[in-house]
C-alpha cells in the first residue's frame, strides 16, 4: 500500500525535487514566437513612435490661434504645406499657419494639435477652422506609445498573439526563448487498440495518449515520442527507459492503481534514482497518480480512466510544467459560476467536478455532467471542472464556484 499525500505537499515536493531543473534557451523568429514563453525580456531599442504623429486626417496648428473660433467666426489659418506619408518634413508653423497632415503623418515643428479636416473648411490658400482645439489633441508624442529603454514583456512571459505585433513594431525579429519542454506519452494497457487498427469485443481504443498529447501541445510542449505497449514489465521498462534519456516529462497512463497489473512503480525504482517520490493524491479522480523523479526527468504515471487521466494532469502535472519549467504565473482560464446543484462531500480529497456552463439572467450557471466512471462523454459534455477542496463538506445551490475551462 502508499500513503497518500495532498496535493499542495505534491506541488512543494515537486518544486524541490527539481529546484536546479532548468530548460534550455533558444533563439526564434518572431513567425514562430506564438505560445513561446520568454527566457529574456523583451526591453525596447526604439520609441513608438520615433515622430510626433497625427491620429486623423486634418491640419496641424498652433492651438492658440483656434481659441474662440467657430463656425460663424471661424479662425483662418494660412496653407503653408502638406506632410506625406512616410516621409519626414522640414515644414515649420508659424503663428496663424498650417500644414496638412494625414492620419499616421509626422506633426511639422511649431504645430501642437492637429485639427480634424470635418472642422475645417478650404477657402482657396486659406483654412478656416469652425473648433477650437486643445493643445496636444490628436497627437501621439515621441514614446507615448512605447519608451525608448522600457521593458515591454517581461522575462518568463508566454508570447501571445497581440504581443507578436508589438514585437514586430519595435523590430524585433529573433526573440530568446525557452526551449519546449520534451514530453514522451506511454500508454498501457493490453486492452488498449491505437486508432487506425480494429477493434475487438473486449478492447477499447486508446484515448489518453491524443488528449494528453493535445493537452501539452496546448501548454507549448513538444511531444518527442508517444507509444502504446502491453502490460509487460519489460516492454514498459524500455520504452520508459529510452524515453528517459530524451525527454524533460515522461506520462505513463495506466497501471498506476495497486492491481496485479500495476508494476509501474516497480518498473521506474528499477530504471533510476530516485524513482517513485509519491504513489497516491487526495484528489477525486485521480488518486493512484505516481510522481517520480529519475534524474533531470519527470515522470508522472497517470491512472488509465481518461477523466482521471485528465484531472491527475490538470490538477498536478500542468501547474509543475507552469511554475517550475516555464515559471509562468498561473494563467487565468477560469470564470465565476454559480452552482446549479448541491452535493455533500466528506472523502477526504479534493474532489473535482466536471460541469457545464449555461447562460442565465444571473450569470453563468454551473451544471453537473452526469455519467458512470470511465465514460468519456462525461469529458466531451462539460466545459470544465470545479474543485471542493477537502475541507470543505460540499456545496449549497447558489454557490458562487471558480469553473477551471478545459
Ligand atoms: P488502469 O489505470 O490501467 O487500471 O486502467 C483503468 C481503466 O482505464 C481501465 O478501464 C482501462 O481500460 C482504462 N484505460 C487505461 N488506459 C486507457 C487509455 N489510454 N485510454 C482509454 N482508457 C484507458
Ligand atoms: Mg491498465
Amino acid at each position: 500500500m502508499f500513503t497518500v499525500k495532498k496535493r499542495q505537499e505534491v506541488l512543494a515536493l515537486l518544486k524541490e525535487e527539481f529546484a536546479s531543473v532548468k530548460l534550455e534557451t533558444e533563439s526564434v523568429s518572431i513567425l514562430n514566437a506564438d505560445g513561446r514563453t520568454l527566457s529574456q525580456p523583451i526591453i525596447a531599442k526604439e520609441n513608438i513612435p520615433e515622430f510626433r504623429r497625427s491620429t486623423v486626417d486634418g491640419y496641424a496648428v498652433k492651438a492658440e490661434d483656434t481659441i474662440g473660433c467657430s463656425d460663424s467666426l471661424p479662425a483662418f489659418l494660412k496653407l503653408i504645406g502638406e506632410t506625406k506619408m512616410g516621409e519626414n518634413t522640414d515644414l515649420n508653423l508659424n503663428t496663424y499657419e498650417t500644414v496638412y497632415v494625414p492620419t499616421g503623418g509626422i506633426v511639422p515643428e511649431g504645430a501642437d494639435a492637429v485639427v480634424m479636416i470635418e472642422y475645417t473648411e478650404v477657402f482657396g490658400e486659406e483654412i478656416a477652422v469652425n473648433k477650437p482645439i486643445s493643445n496636444l489633441e490628436n497627437i501621439v508624442g515621441i514614446g507615448d506609445d512605447v519608451r525608448f529603454g522600457e521593458t515591454v514583456i517581461n522575462q518568463h512571459e508566454k508570447i501571445n498573439t497581440q504581443q507578436i505585433g508589438v514585437l514586430a513594431a519595435l523590430g524585433c525579429e529573433q526573440i530568446e526563448v525557452f526551449k519546449k519542454p520534451r514530453i514522451s506519452i506511454i500508454s498501457t494497457g493490453d486492452e488498449l487498440v491505437p486508432i487506425g487498427k480494429p477493434i475487438k469485443l473486449g478492447q477499447i481504443r486508446d484515448v489518453n495518449t491524443y488528449s494528453l498529447r493535445a493537452m501539452v501541445e496546448n501548454m507549448g510542449c513538444e511531444v518527442v515520442q508517444y507509444t502504446h505497449i502491453k502490460d509487460d514489465f519489460d516492454l514498459i521498462k524500455n520504452s520508459v527507459d529510452a524515453a528517459c534519456k530524451e525527454s524533460d516529462i515522461v506520462f505513463i497512463s495506466g497501471g498506476s492503481s495497486v492491481g496485479q497489473a500495476d508494476m509501474t512503480p516497480e518498473i521506474i525504482n528499477s530504471i533510476g534514482e530516485p524513482g517513485v517520490l509519491v504513489h497516491g493524491i487526495a484528489i477525486k479522480p485521480g488518486k493512484p497518480t505516481i510522481v517520480a523523479r529519475v534524474n533531470n526527468t519527470a515522470i508522472f504515471g497517470l491512472p488509465g480512466h481518461p477523466a482521471s487521466c485528465i484531472i491527475a494532469y490538470k490538477t498536478v502535472v500542468e501547474p509543475f510544467i507552469q511554475s517550475n519549467l516555464l515559471n509562468q504565473e498561473k494563467e487565468k482560464h477560469s470564470l465565476h459560476a454559480s452552482s446549479d446543484f448541491q452535493v455533500h462531500v466528506s472523502s477526504g480529497r479534493d474532489v473535482f467536478y466536471m460541469v457545464s456552463l449555461v447562460k442565465s439572467d444571473r450569470g453563468y450557471l454551473a451544471q453537473p455532467v452526469h455519467g458512470k466512471s470511465g465514460m468519456i462523454t462525461l469529458l466531451s459534455n462539460s466545459d470544465g471542472y470545479i474543485e471542493i477542496p477537502m475541507e470543505k463538506e460540499g456545496l449549497k445551490l447558489g454557490e458562487t464556484v471558480e469553473v477551471h475551462l478545459f
